[in-house]
């Protein structure tokens, strides 16, 4: 409703906009989405929605605003044990709670903030619009259980964890690496990045805190901790980001009243619905016809109260659903809450008019399947041709016969009817797709881990740098890789038996596992050879990886059977130029540099440099 309001007229203020569609997940990240994608080019990105609003200007945004489809419209697609307001709700309160500490902490961008702690945990959402049962049964099954047993469920069964998800959804909408790393960093089973640059783990922290908030603010979504264990925690970090105790607490009481504001504001507010009861005596229908007709809903507006209940109770008497609302604007209010089949409605009322509420419906996604029988009045019957222009699907003129407006009800069914097959059709094979996406997705896993390393294999580092190669193309963004060879390898398999070797082969996996960032991908190659996809990543990052992961080698010691030693292992790092023809190409740099450090004595690294890094002999 907000939104439609906030786009019914061209001169409807922008800032009424932007301040609506701030407060929903998949708004910002739609609106971010159109705007990253028209600006990364210039190396440039929107990261808050008035940015995205400057980037898009108003017409572009308004647009892009309406192409929202309605959860309404799809209940059965739905889960039944997610709470999608509680978690809006939740999700707003982490945001604007986010958004009050980076004011006080003052170093992080408090709009980012907001953006960030509103979106990262919108990992949770798709998938539970992606895989409504799935999602469903591991909530029913573990509905009891600590929010951590959820958590292992949730990634044992999609083989993704939801903040990964929410950074796959932040980067694909183009904003920038600390956003997917605050969220990656929402992961407690992984070990934060040292290397971590200061901004990045400050956008962490705030995101972290606004979680702690949000539950503090709107009660535990589903954690067990208590309010006072919440507040533990909020102090500890408000502590890393320089905030005392008495600050904390009048920011977050701020941010509460921000949150409850904020929702008012937004809030679809249930309308008083005059559902007819069955007072009046129904007339019997045709039973053929009477189970089509009781599932269709018919929204009855017209602000003459006599007339409404006439024609309420003809269409009960039909059999049909009936809700009725007063005026326009209620009307739409229940259109958008009941998405009923059809619309009656009265063309001149106060406020909102027929007209006008024929047109927001046709400019919304679930509005325009919707058949619209406009009544006029005998002066009216001149301007028809107004109504059919506003999307009207036919009109009866008042006074009418009620035989007459029965049958063209009856025709809109039919019609109805008739889409619906074609619908029904459709949902049925988006479920086939969903769930072939789901099972390929496991039988892929299965077919790209490495058996030895549980690494991601060869095959899965083809395809997945084929993508990376995509989206730093099409999003402008870099791209590098560090190749990893183990020196002296053979030694280890002639001196101690393979065996051995394959234990020590781990224990340098596991190693590079560890000390490689967040969103950045290990695999093995093959043999004793590694590669790590450096996303979103230049030169200067690829170094740094590559000297991390060196000399954490270097120094763990290895245990492995009769051997106890250390391990050294040579690295080449190359990135993805414009000229290139292929990921193939950006491997066979890599490979070079690789021989080049091999033939430098091991233990070191080679390839290209970043701009103006000093020379620096490793090993
Ligand atoms: P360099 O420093 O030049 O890289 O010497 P290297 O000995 O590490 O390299 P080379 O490529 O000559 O030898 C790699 C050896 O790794 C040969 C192969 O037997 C061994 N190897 C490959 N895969 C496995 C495996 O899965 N387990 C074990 N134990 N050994 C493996
Ligand atoms: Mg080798
Ligand atoms: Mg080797």
């Amino acid at each position: 409703m907000a939104v439609l309001r906030a786009t019914q007229r061209e001169d409807a203020s922008l800032e009424a906009l932007i301040h609506c569609l701030e407060s929903d997940p998949a708004s910002v990240l739609r609106v971010l989405k159109a705007a990253n994608a028209r600006c990364a080019t210039h190396g440039l990105s929107a990261t808050s929605v008035f940015g995205a609003a400057v980037v898009l200007g108003p017409r572009e945004l308004r647009a892009t605003a309406l192409r929202f489809t309605l959860l309404s419209s799809n209940r059965a697609s739905l889960c039944e044990h997610f709470d999608y307001e509680a978690f809006w709700s939740w999700s707003l309160a982490s945001a604007y709670a986010a958004r009050r500490l980076a004011e006080l902490s003052g170093d992080c961008d408090p709009g980012e903030a907001y953006v960030c702690g509103l979106l990262a945990h919108c990992g949770e959402l798709a998938l539970a619009c992606a895989h409504p049962k799935e999602v469903d049964r591991l909530r029913a099954l573990h509905a009891h259980e600590s929010l951590e047993v959820l958590l292992e469920a949730e990634r044992e069964t999609f083989e993704i964890h939801r903040w990964e998800v929410s950074a796959a959804l932040m980067g694909e909408c183009g904003l920038p690496a600390r956003f997917a790393a605050a969220a990656l960093a929402l992961d407690r089973t992984k070990s934060p990045d040292p290397e971590e640059d200061e901004l990045t783990r400050r956008l962490g922290l705030l995101v972290d805190a606004g979680t702690l908030a949000a539950d503090w603010i709107t009660g535990s979504r589903l954690r067990s901790a208590s309010r006072d264990e919440l507040w533990e925690g909020l102090v500890a970090l408000g502590a890393s980001l320089s905030i005392d105790e008495g600050e904390l607490r009048s920011a977050l009481e701020g941010a509460q009243k921000s949150w409850e504001s904020g929702r008012q504001q937004a809030r679809i507010h249930a309308q008083e619905v005059p559902i007819q009861p069955a007072v009046m005596p129904v007339v019997e229908a045709e039973p053929e016809l009477a189970a089509a007709v009781k599932a269709i809903k018919v929204l009855v507006v017209d602000d003459d109260t006599k007339l409404r209940r006439l024609l309420t109770h003809l269409l009960l008497s039909a059999g049909y659903q009936v809700v009725e609302a007063a005026d326009g604007e209620a009307g739409l209010s229940l259109a958008l809450q009941e998405s009923p089949q059809i619309v009656v409605t009265d063309w001149s009322m106060p406020g909102m008019s027929g007209l006008e509420l024929c047109r927001t419906l046709r400019r919304m996604e679930s509005g325009r399947r919707t058949f619209v029988l406009m009544l006029t009045a005998r002066e009216e019957e001149e301007r028809v041709l107004d109504a059919f222009n506003s999307g009207a699907d036919d009109y009866v003129t008042k006074p009418f016969n009620p035989r007459i407006l029965l049958a063209r009800v009856q025709a809109g069914r039919r019609l109805i009817e008739l889409q619906q097959q074609v619908e029904s059709d459709k949902v049925e094979r988006l479920k086939q797709v969903a769930d072939m996406g789901l099972l390929t997705r496991r039988l892929r896993t299965a077919a790209s881990t490495d058996f030895l390393t549980e690494l991601p294999n060869r095959r899965y580092a083809m395809s997945r740098l084929e993508l990376e190669w995509q989206a730093a193309e099409r999003l402008g963004r870099p791209l590098s890789v560090v190749q990893v060879d183990i020196d002296h390898f053979k030694r280890i398999n002639d001196e101690y038996g393979h065996d051995v070797g394959d234990l020590v082969l781990k224990a340098v996996s596991d190693t590079l596992r560890a000390r490689t960032r967040r969103g950045d991908v290990v695999c093995r190659m093959g043999g004793e050879e590694f590669l790590v996809i450096n996303i979103n990543s230049d030169l200067a990052g690829a170094w740094q990886c590559a000297e991390r992961l060196r000399a954490a080698v270097e120094q763990s010691l290895v245990h492995a059977g009769e051997f106890h030693g250390r391990m050294t292992v040579s690295l080449g790092v190359a990135q993805r130029h414009a000229g290139m023809k292929g990921p193939q190409a950006l491997l066979k740099v890599g490979d070079a540099a690789v021989y080049e450090a091999k033939a430098a004595g091991r233990n070191t690294i080679r390839g290209e440099r970043p701009p103006g890094a000093p020379v620096r002999e490793a090993g």
